[in-house]
């Protein structure tokens, strides 16, 4: 819980928040390869002069590695012991803390109002032309919201909402604590709500697109006064305490208007995202405009790549990035002429831009290069497995059950057991199998060869059924 003060050190600042070991852009988390300083975008949206500063910031304050996160965030590693301090400043005063917040404000407010920020949109919000509505300006609104109530800095920094508007593209897989989709009604739009879950489940009512804000502060209010001191994600309260409930006390924290729509919750189904639309050169418009997608090997790019990436934006596109959910980025707005040349650029930059290429199906955590906690090298073990995967499986490497690079059930997920060792999981399609972490344990112990083989035996027999 965060208490008013008057302090401006990073390490008194963070001292009355809540405790977390998530980075954020003042909260530089330890790690073994140095600090961890974790950059929220709003909507993954990145313009080519902030792109540029972050490069400039991971060379200078730390060791020129940055991530593509699954959030759809910038994460610098390898910070310099004694530069936290200079880093964050170098971001703030860069644009890229919270809304309001420029480098002279105290860091405690820069700190919680970071991490009031969560709140995941589709690659392709307010470009689809095809969505149901422009997420973005609700979007806004909601962190805005989000940000002036200071009771709400009690919220964990993994605390997730997510916005979608009937984009082609979006994350469907990975839970968030309240989750609003657009739907069509009559001439107009209501977004569907659903709590800690993806839009693919079923909603717990309908809301209009001018309530949502007012509705969603007094789910949290609702939420904080039924957390445990313990209870940080929506699950836990859901878990101790009955919908109706949470509800009944939403409704007592001002205009909730929840909906129970019943025709309308009956008959909820969010189209699949296709994964092909991530990558490679796609037209949105008539005139063959659009977006070029790629994806760094295993979400790690490096600071000059980031430069170039910023260039590029600017020659070929809108002069801004969009990281994607999938440790990805898109060019938004390029020209159909302009459209091969940029995909060229990407693919000589190293970036993978077509889901034929094994790395486009493999994600893997930090690994113990850069995690005390990992039991292998999850990174490097992944190139090696890369050239033995047999053709469409895609497979998670995790250095422990944390998870940390996947929110989602991949296909196939190898936890390491021990350096060079894992054990194999495959997903569960089953109703049955839904909430398993890694889904059924199928063989132990085996060395990425090992991992290769028993993958592609049980893909083909799968493709088989
Ligand atoms: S999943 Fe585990 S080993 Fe991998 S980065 Fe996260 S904590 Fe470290």
């Amino acid at each position: 819980m965060k208490h008013q003060t008057k302090s401006v050190s990073p390490a008194a600042a963070l001292a009355v928040l809540r405790s977390s070991a998530c980075p954020g852009l003042v909260r530089v988390v330890a790690a073994r390869d140095g600090g961890v300083c974790r950059i929220r975008l709003p909507g993954g949206v990145l313009g080519a002069a902030r792109a540029r500063a972050v490069a400039d910031a991971a060379s200078t304050h730390a060791n020129g590695v940055l991530e593509l996160t699954n959030r759809a965030n910038v994460q610098i590693r390898g910070v310099l012991a004694g530069e936290e301090a200079a880093l964050s400043a170098a971001l703030i005063g860069a644009g890229l803390g919270p809304a309001g917040i420029g480098v002279a404000s105290p860091i405690e407010r820069a700190c919680a109002a970071d991490e009031l920020r969560n709140v995941m949109l589709s690659p392709l919000a307010g470009l689809d032309p095809h969505a149901l509505c422009d997420t973005t300006v609700l979007a806004a609104a909601l962190i805005d919201m989000m940000q002036r109530e200071p009771r709400f800095a009690a919220l964990s920094p993994k605390f997730a909402l997510q916005l979608d508007g009937a984009e082609r593209m979006a994350m469907l897989e990975h839970p968030h604590d309240i989750w609003l989709a657009a739907l069509p009604h009559g001439a107009t739009v209501r977004f569907a709500v659903g709590l800690a879950g993806c839009p693919t489940a079923r909603p717990i009512g309908t809301l209009a697109a001018d309530d949502v804000c007012a509705s969603v502060q007094a789910l949290l209010h609702a939420f904080l006064d039924l957390a445990d001191a313990d209870a940080t994600r929506m699950r836990d309260v859901l878990a101790t305490h009955s919908l109706g409930a949470l509800l009944q006390r939403a409704q007592q924290h001002g205009d909730f208007t929840l909906m129970h729509d019943a025709a309308a919750l009956h008959t909820w189904h969010r189209n699949s995202s296709p994964s092909d639309l991530r990558l490679g050169a796609h037209a949105l418009h008539a005139d063959g405009s659009g977006y070029v997608g790629a994806q760094p090997a295993l979400g790690r790019i490096d600071a000059p790549t980031l430069r170039a990436l910023a260039a590029l934006a600017e020659d070929a596109g809108d002069a801004t990035l969009r990281v994607t959910p999938w440790q990805g980025v898109l060019l938004p707005n390029v020209p159909a002429r302009a459209m091969a040349a940029a995909l060229e650029r990407l693919r000589a930059l190293g970036l993978v831009v077509s889901r034929a290429d094994p790395l486009a199906r493999l994600i893997a955590c930090t690994g113990s290069t850069g995690c005390a906690k990992s039991r292998a090298d999850t990174k490097a073990d992944a190139r090696r497995l890369a050239v033995l995967l047999p053709p469409a499986a895609e497979v998670h490497l995790t250095g422990c059950e944390r998870s940390c690079a996947a929110a989602h059930c991949a296909p196939f997920t190898l936890l390491a057991s021990a350096p060079d060792h894992y054990d194999l999981y495959q997903r569960d399609d089953t109703p049955s199998g839904s909430g398993q972490r890694f889904g059924q344990l199928v063989a132990r112990n085996l060395t990425i060869e090992a991992a290769a083989l028993a993958i592609a035996q049980r893909s083909r027999s799968t493709q088989d059924v």
